[in-house]
């Protein structure tokens, strides 16, 4: 394993390294930080929490201190485009930690802020320009910027991008770059329009994926707790009063389901702030600072405005709904476990959530560790313990799918895979085990379990909600 002594990078970046504490580069640092100072373009499959922000703006950073000249008014040498305003934002604040040794100036562009401070800052020329797609685009037509000198651009969470409808306004951004630049792209899946988009746009580059889930899930324990829809709320203000927790995660589905989680959080005495498409850009702020800084400890979010966010030390994730794609799990839980910690994740399942579980227990290959919830029947009255959780015997497990004890032959469902398993990739960031191999129970997998009657949305109805997320 290399140093970042060896990995070519100027004296002032490895000094603001050392401060950060890091000690090794990851295996995404190792590998990309080397492609990236050869000037090569380079396609990476990783995930947020792997260390791949520093290992596109070291590079970035590095080409300002070989050449530290000043950028023209209205030129920037590098641009990162990120999907939302809170992972915008957050690689900015990566590129100052990494640049405080290194004269530079970098500026944020993004929706929600007032156009004249952005537009002050980019007429002067900036060497580093963090964006989301739409509000670079609109400063780019406005002529208020140009990348005719852009050097270098990177595009981060491109499969979020796609998700978010984005891909059209970064053709359009691409093509406003000169002939000859470097472009990074890193996704944390690789569906079909994205692999097209790095073959419209990449030149000859450097492959690299890391198996970033894996090790995660690997850290992570993960429990189900099979739980009424209605008493979802009150459970989980029990698994919040009785247990150590720092900070925490809570993913809903939907922004109203977070506005009445945290709501409910916030009744039951805990500390909690939500974070959703909905909030305006000062509300998102204030709640990430506040979650941040510890002044509130848990976060209610859903899956958009949560994706690529990184928050250290995070204890616990709890999903309080299922998310309709499985492998948003894969990216829910990952907010745990960050830089090699470990973590624990809880998911809320309800009857009409059990082909979701299914499909994720496929994705991840493994069976996740089930309690069914009970009701206490003497409550004491010191404690908020309501509940107490009973785990699920195999033979339970088996059997969740059919109610009542009808033995019914397992079916194929017709659900088509989601876009994201179009493409694959998850296969390689999951440990695999094989097909029909055994989960952790023991339990041989079962191809596909019906779904019990009156069990909920059926396919079509999930396909209906992908778009609602946030
Ligand atoms: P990222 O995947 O870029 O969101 O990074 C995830 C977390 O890893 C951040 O909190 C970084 O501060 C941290 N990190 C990045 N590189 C290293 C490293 N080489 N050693 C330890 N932690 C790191």
């Amino acid at each position: 394993m290399k140093d970042f002594d060896d990995l070519g990078l100027a004296k002032s970046l490895l000094e603001s390294i050392t401060k950060e504490g890091y000690s090794k580069p990851t295996p995404i640092q190792e590998k990309a930080i080397p492609v990236m100072l050869a000037g090569r373009d380079l396609f990476g499959i990783a995930q947020t929490g792997t260390g791949k922000t520093a290992a596109f703006v070291l590079p970035i950073l590095n080409q300002i201190a070989e050449e530290p000249a000043r950028p023209q008014p209205k030129h920037c040498r590098a641009i990162v485009i990120a999907p939302t305003r809170e992972l915008a934002a957050q690689i900015l604040e990566s590129v100052r930690t990494y640049g405080r040794e290194l004269r530079h100036s970098a500026a944020l562009v993004v929706g929600g802020n007032k156009h004249g401070p952005q537009i002050r800052t980019l007429s002067r020329g900036v060497d580093v320009v963090v964006a989301t797609p739409g509000r670079l685009l609109d400063h780019l037509n406005a002529g208020v910027i140009s990348l005719s000198s852009t050097t270098t651009v990177v595009l981060d969470e491109a499969d979020q991008m796609l998700d978010m409808g984005f891909v059209p306004d970064i053709k359009r951004i691409l093509s406003k770059l000169p002939k000859d630049h470097q472009t990074v792209l890193f996704s944390a899946t690789m569906p079909k329009p994205i692999k097209a988009l790095a073959n419209e746009f990449l030149v000859n580059p450097a492959e690299i994926s890391v198996a970033a889930a894996a090790t995660p899930i690997e850290k992570i324990s993960q429990e189900v707790l099979l739980v009424e829809k209605s008493l979802k709320r009150r459970v989980l203000v029990t698994l919040f009063k009785d247990r150590d927790f720092d900070r925490s995660i809570v993913f809903t589905r939907t922004k109203r389901g977070a506005d009445q989680v945290q709501g409910h959080l916030v009744k039951a005495g805990l500390s909690a702030a939500a974070i959703h498409g909905d909030k305006s850009q000062g509300q998102r702020d204030r709640a990430l600072k506040d979650f941040k800084t510890n002044k509130v400890s848990i976060m209610v979010a859903t899956d958009i405005a949560a994706r690529g966010i990184d928050i250290d030390d995070c204890s616990h994730v709890v999903n309080f709904d299922l998310p309709n794609v499985p492998e948003s799990y894969v990216h829910r839980i990952g907010r745990t476990a960050r830089a090699g910690r470990s973590g624990i994740a809880f998911t809320l399942c309800d009857p009409s959530e059990y082909e979701l579980l299914d499909e994720i227990e496929q994705l991840i290959k493994k069976s996740i560790k089930k309690q069914k919830v009970k009701k206490k029947f003497a409550v004491d009255e010191n404690s908020a313990d309501e509940f107490e959780f009973v785990p699920l015997t195999e033979e339970e497990d088996r059997d969740r799918w059919h109610p009542g004890g009808a033995k019914k032959a397992p079916t194929r469902s017709k659900r088509k895979p989601s876009n994201h398993r179009k493409g694959g990739a998850p296969k390689a960031k999951v440990q695999a085990r094989g097909p029909g191999s055994k989960g952790a129970d023991g339990a041989k997998r079962r191809v596909r379990k019906p779904k019990p009657a009156g069990a909920g949305r059926g396919s079509a109805g999930r396909a209906n909600t992908k778009g609602r997320h946030d």
